[in-house]
């Protein structure tokens, strides 16, 4: 039983196959492909697995990356951050910090004044307006 009672069978059904590839089987959607990646209206990113609010629009960049990019989380709880040995690399995964979904990774070559790059795929975010 995973973190909100969920085994990973009930994410299975709940979400699309999309967004469970990524969320719960820790893949990476292709570069330049995500819905929001340049969208840069003002409001909240939410968890697609769970609603849980994880970035704000402020904290939004263009890093050329083709995924999403922020400068910080929403609040230091949003997200867990995890070291990931794959592919020969050593790298930082973040994850929702409620229903645990792989968001993406976090690297430091961000902008001032955080200096960190949170790289999230499109697919693990679903965005609420703020008017
Ligand atoms: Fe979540």
């Amino acid at each position: 039983m995973g973190k909100n009672g969920k085994v990973e069978e009930d994410w299975e059904s709940d979400l699309s196959p999309e967004r469970f590839k990524v969320l719960r089987m820790r893949c990476t959607e292709r570069p330049f492909s995500g819905k929001l990646l340049y969208n840069d209206e003002k409001g909240v990113y939410i968890c697609a697995g769970c609603g849980a609010v994880l970035f704000r629009s402020e904290s939004k960049y263009d890093s050329g990356s083709g995924w999403p990019s922020f400068m910080a989380p929403a609040s230091e709880e949003a997200i867990i951050e995890r070291e990931e040995r794959s592919h020969g690399m050593t790298r930082t995964e973040i994850v929702c910090g409620k229903c645990g979904g792989h968001l993406g990774h976090v690297f430091d070559d961000g902008p001032a004044p955080t200096g960190q790059r949170y790289c999230v795929n499109s697919l693990s975010l679903e965005f609420q307006k703020i008017e």
